[in-house]
């Protein structure tokens, strides 16, 4: 699932694919819990509108529009945005990329009934799709100085995370630690594998009760936060499952992973296997020696 770095990899990237650009068609799928704005009403008010921003908060992008509006982006689990002309086997369904040979996988990505919008634009350029096999990402336009609950319920992002502000977060609160830092309302963009590597980097386990973490952990669970981020903005972020920038390549994090989906391999600091378990239905991962 994309969670900050994904996204920011994705912001910058598709930045220049972007602004400055003027719509000159726009195709969508049918109407579906991925459009909060009904699909017919997307086309018509994007089509002769020009970028002219492109924000992240926390996992969402903001593309802002030459008449205010805004357009929300959010890429859910298995959501993918990209230029035309790019080629990845994670842009294939998995029974039609069995079926091809691997010189026909490199193929230029084809639209396929996967991809809910389309941008074509006036310059005749690079396209923009957002394609999404399971339909949990989302696409809003809002008007220029509408309200978002969704915005406005977002704690501060966690890449300005402080040990001041957990500490101040977690005092009191009985939920484990864990669940905390994924809790976007506390902090924006964290997820379940920056979340996992942060805590190992901290030596916190995660199943912690939040209010006996103390203010010193607090500290080095926001520099461990700062670590695992900027390094897989660096590396282009995590390509586990579906995730691949809008070049088509690729994150390198995942091989830098230290517990996250590693159970039973050795920890790279005392060698004791990965242990895994279940937190409010995630699982986590933690070092039984090296975390407490
Ligand atoms: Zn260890």
């Amino acid at each position: 699932m994309p969670e900050l770095p994904e996204v920011e990899v994705t912001r910058r990237q598709l930045e220049p694919l972007l602004v400055g650009r003027r719509v000159a068609r726009v195709y969508t799928t049918v109407p579906s819990y991925f459009f909060l704005t009904p699909p017919a009403e997307l086309r018509r008010r994007l089509r002769g509108r020009r970028f002219e921003l492109l924000e992240r908060i926390g996992k969402y992008l903001l593309a802002r529009l030459d008449n205010g509006d805004r357009l929300l982006l959010h890429l859910g689990m298995t959501g993918q945005i990209f230029g035309s002309g790019v080629a990845s086997v994670r842009l294939l369904s998995s029974t039609v990329g069995a079926a091809l040979k691997p010189e026909e996988q490199l193929a230029a990505f084809q639209p396929d009934k996967h991809t809910h919008l389309r941008l074509r634009f006036e310059d005749d350029g690079p396209e923009v799709f957002f394609r999404d096999a399971r339909k949990f990402g989302k696409v809003q336009l809002m008007r220029s100085n509408a309200p978002s609950k969704r915005l406005e319920r977002l704690g501060p992002d966690a890449l300005s995370a402080s040990g001041k502000l957990l500490f101040e977060a977690v005092r009191g609160r009985k939920a484990k630690v864990k669940s905390l830092l994924l809790d976007q309302a506390l902090l924006a963009g964290v997820g379940n594998i920056y979340a996992d590597e942060a805590l190992f980097l901290a030596g916190v386990r995660p199943t912690r009760s939040a209010a006996r973490v103390t203010r010193r952990e607090c500290d080095a669970i926001a520099r461990g936060l700062h670590q695992v981020l900027e390094r897989s903005i660096e590396t282009g972020g995590s390509s586990i499952s579906d995730y691949v920038g809008p070049d088509g390549r690729d994150g390198e994090y995942q091989s830098e992973r230290r517990v996250y989906a590693r159970r039973g391999e050795p920890c790279s600091t005392c060698a004791t296997p990965i242990a895994r378990v279940v937190i409010g239905a995630r699982s986590s991962h933690y070092c039984p020696r090296c975390q407490r």
